[in-house]
């Protein structure tokens, strides 16, 4: 169906308005195209990356570097990038399942495709001139040349703003001389392009430069040796000194002082790539112990019928389901607005950038959701493992240790939580998501008295749609609240914003799991989706109780006395079920479901 302005909701609107499951994006509503990318995509990944494990985590740095030409070859780097610029021009969706489904076979060959492709090229198709695009995007597009993203410095990582690096003209005007010191830069071993953020003069804001490296003809560029880290280990991390570094006026990205606003924007793409980037691994993780529980036994029993594990197969099995649902929305729901911008006259490049930056809102809430995620499932991963999943032997060690750094890049997650709420009060100020209209009448609504009538619950989701709503309205009572309390201080509150983005985030994903399904239902029929069913509606029940938690926090953090009172009740009243389900009988039908297809089957 073809999206409408009227059909689809802006960035944030999630919250106060409601969606009608045929107008969300669903991995069932891939397109031939798109599963065919999907296949060769995963092909690859079990060609190319799954078998070489081992070579990753001895740090062969050299067998990324190679990997990363082969996706090249195959235009897994370009499918992002428009056809003008030599690559495959694909949407939003497409980019995201790529970057989906080619990361799960190592941390570091996902971090090495996710900079390039992301913060290393997107940069110069968003911001760069004709110039610029035609010089350097082709040689990105095809892998002929790597890119890296040279930002974050020994003082600035979350205050990325502060950086020391300098850019000073030179007497001629014809060039400009970069000195500083970066750190962490993915790629920067075998890159070839940086693109390099620095301040000139005394100016509020940094600038964007692409800058040329040419291991022959360093032009003062020196990398210090690779950093021992965690996990992504033959990811190349390196940091990167600039002394007198020469770069062309005509090489700066975007205008003096724009180069916060694009690193931001770039990030914004990132994160939600980023996410993607942690859904395949959940599958394979998931099909992986459910394999090892399925053989595995102990007291004369499969360990996959004890209960205990069940809980974790269910519960790793769901988020999975449940991520997938919410990036692949909110992947569609930036393509259409993209659509739509090009439609009403904007350039591809103007209408992408805008695009982007409308949902970034769901772009933080999906990079804190997934990668948290992602850590639980490999966590989970190891347990099921016993002993063995403790062994470097057996890929969940390796599978958790990479997990580890998708909740620091890209923005922390303590970032991205107080961005994602501070996105929304500045789209409720400028009157693109009207949230105060909502919370008054939320405020009157818990003046009033509560309808005593029994709802009639027996259409699929019905109580689970009402308790989606009143979990909108338990984010607007203590929103709205917390505005009158604090104005413009509010700022400074941050635990009560990261409570506040918590309540987002389950809000956004147990509707899209809702919704997901809702839409398969209808068109597959109920009885096809009877595990999807028991998914949403178990990540509903936990939803459920992390929003009254963090609810509770957060009215007693402010609120005093009768106002208190109140609040409270209305949280009581808004996390309520009529029915509750019985998450046991959940649990068990979709591991059972796990295990009977000794796979992650969704
Ligand atoms: C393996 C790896 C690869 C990377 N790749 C790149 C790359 O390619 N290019 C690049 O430019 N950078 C890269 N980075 C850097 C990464 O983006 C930063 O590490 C990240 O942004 C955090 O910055 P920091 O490490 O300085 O931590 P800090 O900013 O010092 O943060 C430390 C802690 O304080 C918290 N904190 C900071 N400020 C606030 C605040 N205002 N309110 C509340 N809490 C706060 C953070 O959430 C975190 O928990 C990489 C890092 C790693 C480890």
């Amino acid at each position: 169906m073809k999206a409408t302005e009227k059909s689809i909701l802006r960035g944030g609107q999630f919250l106060v308005k409601e969606t009608n499951c045929d107008d969300v994006f669903t991995p069932e509503d891939f397109s031939e195209e798109q599963k065919m990318m999907k296949d060769a995509v995963i092909e690859f990944n079990d060609r190319e990356i799954i078998p070489n494990k081992p070579r990753f985590e001895a740090k062969d740095y050299a067998f990324t570097e190679e990997c990363m030409r082969k996706a090249g070859d195959l235009g897994f780097l370009s499918v992002a990038v428009p056809e003008a610029y030599g690559g495959l021009g694909m949407g939003f969706v497409s980019t995201l399942l790529v970057c989906d489904y080619i990361s799960s076979g190592t941390g570091s060959f996902s971090t090495a495709f996710g900079a390039h492709t992301g913060i290393g090229t997107l940069p110069i198709t968003l911001y760069g001139t004709e110039e610029q695009k035609q010089k350097y995007v082709p040689k990105l597009a095809t892998g002929e040349w790597f890119g890296s993203y040279c930002l974050t410095e020994p003082e600035a990582g979350s205050d990325a703003n502060s950086g020391k690096t300098t850019a000073t003209l030179s007497k001629d005007g014809k060039s400009y001389k970069i000195n500083g010191q970066k750190m962490w830069i993915s790629n920067s071993g075998f890159c070839r392009l940086m693109i390099v953020f620095a301040r000139i003069e005394d100016d509020k804001y940094i600038t964007g430069f692409i800058v040329e490296y040419d291991k022959e003809k360093p032009n003062g560029i020196t990398l210090g040796e690779e950093e021992h880290k965690l996990g992504i280990r033959a990811s190349s991390t390196r940091q990167v000194f600039f002394n007198d570094t020469v770069v062309p006026v005509e090489n700066m990205l975007g205008g003096r002082g724009e180069g916060f606003k694009i690193a931001m924007n770039a990030l914004n793409v990132g994160r939600i790539k980023l996410a993607g980037a942690c859904l395949d691994s959940q599958r394979r993780i998931t099909t992986m112990a459910v394999q090892y529980a399925n053989e595995r036994k102990q007291f004369k029993t499969r360990i996959s019928d004890f209960g205990a594990i069940k809980v974790k197969l269910a519960e790793m099995a769901t988020n999975a389901y449940v991520g997938e649902s919410a990036c692949y929305r909110a992947a569609k729901n930036i393509e259409d607005r993209i659509a739509l911008r090009v439609e009403a006259g904007n350039s591809h490049q103007e209408a992408e950038l805008k695009g982007v930056e409308e949902y970034a809102i769901e772009c933080s809430i999906l990079k804190v959701a997934i990668s948290e995620d992602i850590q639980d499932c490999s966590d989970e991963g190891i347990q099921i493992y016993g002993g063995m999943g403790f062994s470097e032997d057996t890929p969940m060690e390796a599978a958790w240790r990479d997990a580890r750094i998708t909740r620091i890049y890209e923005g922390t997650n303590e970032i991205n939580r107080m961005v994602s709420v501070d996105l929304l009060a500045k789209k409720a100020m400028k009157g693109h998501v009207d949230i105060l209209t909502p919370a008054k009448e939320v405020q009157e609504e818990l003046m009033g008295i509560p309808s005593m009538e029994t709802p009639d619950y027996s259409e699929l989701f019905s109580e689970e749609k009402d308790m989606i709503k009143k979990l909108k309205k338990t984010f607007l009572m203590i929103a709205g609240a917390a505005v009158q309390k604090f104005g413009q201080e509010l700022d400074s509150q941050q635990q009560l914003l990261i409570a506040a983005a918590d309540i987002l985030i389950e809000i956004y994903l147990a509707e899209s799991a809702i919704l997901r399904t809702e839409k398969n239902a209808k068109r597959f029929g109920e009885e096809t989706q009877a595990i999807q069913i028991a998914m949403a509606k178990l990540y509903l029940y936990h939803a459920v109780d992390i929003i009254e938690e963090k609810g509770k926090e957060s009215i007693i953090s402010f609120a005093e006395g009768d106002q208190q009172k109140m609040m409270l009740m209305g949280l009581k009243r808004y996390t309520k079920y009529v029915n509750y389900p019985d998450i046991v009988d959940l649990r068990n039908a979709i591991a059972e479901k796990v295990k009977a297809e000794n796979k992650y089957c969704f």
